[in-house]
């Protein structure tokens, strides 16, 4: 395994270096074996002699551990410095292909940057983001991604005493809109452009001889982060916690905290019990995106015209609105665009929000639509069914522009609509069980999310509507 830094190497007076503090007698609780196999890692690396390497013990040749400062916007405000202050940088990882990943260790312990946390995380928090990284993943959303969970019997506490963990994440990058905030007001305009610079340099490369690079690189930027929320939109995902300093430079979804995917279809759905204004509702996640993009662009005017950032702004609705258009189409069934789609489209969505519908099944029941069969698989699903009636009346004679069988269509709604989603409460029973060193929940729901699009038996208990007491489970930032 080859590894590099180049953070640590471009980019100094970013970060600093420093090795992660090992938990107290860590084991290594679970690890993804896809993933795994995806970054070249034979079986033997996660065998017990090898723990230290999942829990900060053991450095690899390359590795030069850093902590990454970085600030941001917290609810709207202003918040100055405050990461990273529990997870380190460990290293970037070569690929064979030329691809590069960050290594990232969060929980790693104390940093110059954990101001009054304890540079811990608990077993909880890390569970819920290893399990919804790869959920997304495998719904083919842009996401760091999990490797493995080490935990340890050291308490950390938090609201009560909780079981200490580390993950072990990797991304291309972990680059935020926090780090450009930083510098700018620091008022250190030349790190603002060196940051930008080693960017386009790694992550844009056709980008780096043009003379407008900044402009085509940010304008980038706005359309990754349009497609980003239009993807979790289409999903049912809220975030949650879509601070500016959780926002990914590369368009990926970063840092999982007190996210949650719909149960039942509601717009203003929150899922941050911290969250009193409903600020990062379901709902309001589009124009927060665009919010943050409006700090982002405000701490790169330096490098930019008002103008410039401007016109790159400005393709944010377009872009947001097409990919939207897109992945919804996609799950109605619809092959080419008509005019009635959008009135379609929003005629079901606002019968699903009048009666509570569940997100997930009601997308993938209508997969199972027959265009000659006047009763809809989901007619019962609905108390007003004359209302049903009549959208499902529309909803058959526009199947009937697309020439497809119904197989086809079929075939091609069930890979647009998950069958399994990580709803709250299964989060949660995988957590308690990882509490007691019982994996099988876990392990269960992992398998089921990286293949979320199947039919099979095996997961037929993770597709049933939720308990109602299921769907109460609140969830806080402290993790
Ligand atoms: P979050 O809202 O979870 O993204 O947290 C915001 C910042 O607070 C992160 O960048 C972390 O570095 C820092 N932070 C969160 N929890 C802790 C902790 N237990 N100890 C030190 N820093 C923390
Ligand atoms: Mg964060």
């Amino acid at each position: 395994m080859e590894f590099n830094n180049t953070w640590h190497n471009e980019l100094s007076g970013f970060y600093t270096a420093l090795k992660p503090t090992p938990l107290k007698q860590a084991r290594l609780l679970y690890h993804s074996e896809a993933l795994a196999r995806e970054l070249e890692l034979d079986e033997s690396w996660f065998n017990e002699e090898n723990t230290g390497v999942w829990s900060g013990e053991t450095l690899l040749p390359g590795m030069q551990p850093l902590a990454q400062v970085y600030s941001g916007h917290q609810f709207g405000v202003w918040a100055g410095q405050l990461g990273d202050g529990r997870g380190i940088l460990l290293g970037e990882q070569q690929l064979s292909d030329g691809r590069k990943f960050d290594w990232h260790l969060k929980g790693a312990g104390l940093t110059p940057y954990s101001r009054m946390g304890d540079g811990r995380a608990v077993l909880r928090s890390t569970v819920r983001e290893f399990l919804a990284s790869e959920a997304l993943h495998h719904l083919g959303i842009p996401t760091s991604r999990a490797l493995t969970i080490v935990t340890s019997d050291d308490p950390v506490y938090r609201e009560t005493k909780e079981r200490g963990a580390m993950l072990l994440r990797v991304a291309e990058s972990h680059a935020r809109f926090g780090h450009f905030e930083h510098f700018f007001y620091h008022g250190e305009p030349e790190k603002v452009r060196q940051l930008a610079d080693y960017l386009i340099h790694h992550h844009w490369p056709s980008l780096a001889s043009e003379p407008d690079r900044y402009l085509l690189w940010f304008s980038d930027v706005v359309e990754r982060t349009a497609r980003l929320i239009a993807a979790w939109q289409s999903v049912g995902f809220a975030h949650g916690v879509m601070n500016t300093d959780n926002m990914s430079i590369l368009g990926l979804t970063l840092d999982y905290g007190p996210y949650g995917f719909l149960d039942d279809y509601q717009p203003g759905f929150i899922c941050n019990h911290s969250d009193y204004q409903g600020r990062y509702a379901f709902d309001n996640q589009p124009m927060i995106g665009l919010w943050n993009l409006n700090r982002l662009a405000h701490a790169l005017s330096d490098l930019m015209t008002t103008e410039q950032l401007k016109q790159a702004l400005s393709l944010y609705e377009p872009a947001l609105m097409a990919a939207w258009g897109e992945r919804m189409r996609a799950k109605l069934g619809f092959l080419t665009p008509q005019t009635e789609d959008n009135e379609l489209l929003t005629g079901l969505l606002a019968l699903m929000s009048q009666e509570g519908s569940d997100y997930t099944r009601t997308f993938r029941m209508l997969s199972e639509t027959q265009q000659q069969e006047s009763r809809s698989p989901l007619r019962d699903e609905f108390i007003d069914r004359a209302a049903f009636d009549q959208w499902y009346q529309r909803y058959q004679q526009r199947l009937l522009k697309d020439e497809c069988s119904d197989a086809e269509r079929q075939q091609r709604m069930k890979a647009a609509n998950p069958a399994v989603v990580l709803r709250n409460y299964l989060a949660q029973q995988a957590i308690e069980g990882a509490e007691r060193d019982d994996i099988t929940m876990l392990q269960h729901l992992h398998q089921a999310l990286c293949n979320p699009f199947s039919d099979a038996p095996e997961y037929a208990d993770l597709t049933r509507r939720p308990p109602d007491e299921g769907k109460k489970i609140s969830v806080s930032c402290s993790s």
